[in-house]
C-alpha cells in the first residue's frame, strides 16, 4: 500500500525524525492561509502516488501568501504526467503547503528489503534530489548500499560507515545517525517495503530535514497495522481493482481485450502469458484464489465485463482444491444470473474434470470447452480476431 508525502510526515513526525513545517490544504484560500502562518516563502506541493511532482510541474516555491494561493489555484486537481504516474497521469486532490528551506545539499536515503541477501539494505547517496534515476543509471559509483541483518538490527557502526561515504560534517553526522536508526525503526514496525527519503536535506545552517517521504507498506502485513490502514486512499486505485478487493478478488486491469479468470498467481502469468504468444492481449488479471464459489465467478465476471474492451472472457482454472464439476455448475449458474453476452472458453483440469466438461457442454450455453492452456489461448485469440474482423 502506498501513501502521501503528508501522510508519510505525520509518521515521520512521531518517530522523531525532522521535517519541515507544513499543513495540508485542499483549497486555494486554505493554501493562502497556511502561507500567511507559514512565514509566506512557501512551497506548495501536489500531493499523489507518485514521484516526479517536481520535474512534471506539482512542486512550486513561492514568495507570498498571494502568489501562493494563484499557483494553488494551478496545483490542485492538475492533471500531473511524471515518469511515475504513466501518459494519463494523475490528479491530486490536497496540496502540502511546506516552509521554503535554504537548501545546502540534496542527499538520498532509502530503506529496502534486499531479497537476494535476506537482509535489509539501506541506500544511499550524495547526489539525492530529482535526477536519482540517472545517478543510478549514469554514475552508480555515487551510490552506496550497506546490508544489515534483521536479527541483529542497526548498529552505530552502519549508520557511520553512511555517514563517511556521504562526506557528512561532524555537526551533521550527528543529527544524521539518530535519524537513519529512526527510519530503520520504522520501517520494521510497519512493515514497510520501501522507505525512502528524496532528498533528505542539509540546510545552509547545516540542520538536516527529510524533505520528501515515500513509505510502502507490505499490504500481506497490514492486517496487524489497523492505524496504517486508515490512510488508504481509494481516490488513488482504479475503482475495479478496489471492488475485486471487496470480494478477495485479485484484479489489475490492462490494455487489451481478453478478459481472465484464474486460480492462482502463477497460473494468471502463464495464462496472459500464453495470450500474448497467441499474438492478442490480455485485458485484465483476475485471481480468484482457491475455493471459487458461484458467487465469486458471478463477481468476478461482472468486473471483468464493467471493462468494455473486453471481448472475450477465458476461464483457466485448475481443479486442486475445488473440484471442476461444481466449478462448471458455478460458471454455468453465474453466466446466466449475468446473463453474459460475449464468449466464454474454458479450460479446467483436475479433480473430476470429466463431469466438469460435461456440465459445460450440456449447459446449452455458448460455452467452448479448452483442453489445454495452448488450445484455450489460441481458441480465444481467434475469437476477438473475429469479432474485431467483422
Ligand atoms: P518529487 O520527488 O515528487 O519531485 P520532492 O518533494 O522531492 O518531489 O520535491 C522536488 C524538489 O523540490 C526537491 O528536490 C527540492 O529541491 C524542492 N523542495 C521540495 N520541498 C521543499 C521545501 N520545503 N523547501 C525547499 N525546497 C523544496
Ligand atoms: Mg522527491
Amino acid at each position: 500500500m502506498k501513501i502521501h508525502e503528508f501522510q508519510a510526515k505525520e509518521i515521520l513526525k512521531a518517530y522523531g525524525v525532522p521535517i519541515p513545517r507544513g499543513e495540508v490544504a485542499r483549497t486555494p484560500e486554505e493554501v493562502k492561509k497556511s502561507a500567511k502562518e507559514l512565514g509566506g516563502k512557501v512551497v506548495i506541493k501536489a500531493q499523489i502516488h507518485a514521484g516526479g511532482r517536481g520535474k512534471g510541474g506539482g512542486v512550486k516555491v513561492v514568495e507570498n501568501p498571494e502568489e501562493a494561493y494563484q499557483a494553488a489555484k494551478k496545483i490542485i486537481n492538475m492533471n500531473l504526467v511524471t515518469h511515475q504516474t504513466g501518459p494519463e497521469g494523475k490528479r491530486g486532490r490536497k496540496v502540502l503547503v511546506e516552509r521554503c528551506l535554504k537548501i545546502d545539499r540534496e542527499l538520498y536515503l532509502s530503506i529496502v528489503p534486499d531479497r537476494s541477501t535476506a537482509k535489509i539494505a539501506i541506500i544511499a547517496s550524495e547526489a539525492g534530489g530529482m535526477d536519482i534515476e540517472k545517478v543510478a543509471s549514469e554514475s552508480p559509483e555515487k551510490i552506496i548500499k550497506i546490508y544489515i541483518d534483521p536479527l541483529g538490527g542497526i548498529q552505530s557502526f552502519h549508520c557511520r560507515q553512511l555517514a563517511f561515504g556521504l562526506h557528512l560534517t561532524p555537526s551533521v553526522t550527528k543529527q544524521f545517525i539518530p535519524m537513519v536508526s529512526k527510519l530503520y525503526q520504522l520501517f520494521v514496525d510497519c512493515d514497510c517495503l520501501l522507505v525512502e527519503i528524496n532528498p533528505l536535506v542539509v540546510t545552509a545552517n547545516e540542520t538536516i530535514y527529510a524533505l520528501d517521504a515515500k513509505l510502502n507498506f507490505d499490504d500481506a502485513a497490514l492486517f496487524r497495522h489497523e492505524d496504517l490502514r486508515a490512510y488508504r486512499d481509494f481516490d488513488e486505485e482504479d475503482p475495479y481493482e478496489v471492488e475485486a478487493s471487496w470480494f478477495n478478488l485479485h484484479y489489475i486491469k490492462m490494455n487489451g481485450n481478453i478478459g481472465n479468470m484464474v486460480n492462482g498467481a502463477g497460473l494468471a502469468m502463464a495464462t496472459l502469458d500464453m495470450i500474448k504468444q497467441a499474438g492478442a492481449e490480455p485485458a485484465n488479471f483476475l485471481d480468484a484464489g482457491g475455493g471459487a464459489t458461484t458467487e465469486m465467478i458471478e463477481n468476478g465476471f461482472s468486473i471483468i465485463l464493467s471493462d468494455k474492451n473486453v471481448k472475450a472472457i477465458l476461464v483457466n482454472i485448475f481443479g486442486g482444491i475445488s473440484r471442476c464439476d461444481v466449478l462448471a455448475t458455478g460458471i454455468i449458474q453465474a453466466a446466466k444470473k449475468i446473463n453474459l453476452k460475449v464468449p466464454l472458453v474454458v479450460r479446467m483440469e483436475g479433480t473430476n474434470v470429466e463431469k466438469g466438461r460435461k456440465i459445460l457442454a450440456e449447459s446449452g450455453l455458448n460455452v467452448i470447452s479448452a483442453i489445454d492452456l495452448k488450445d484455450a489461448s489460441e481458441k480465444i485469440t481467434q475469437l476477438v480476431a473475429g469479432a474485431s474482423s467483422s
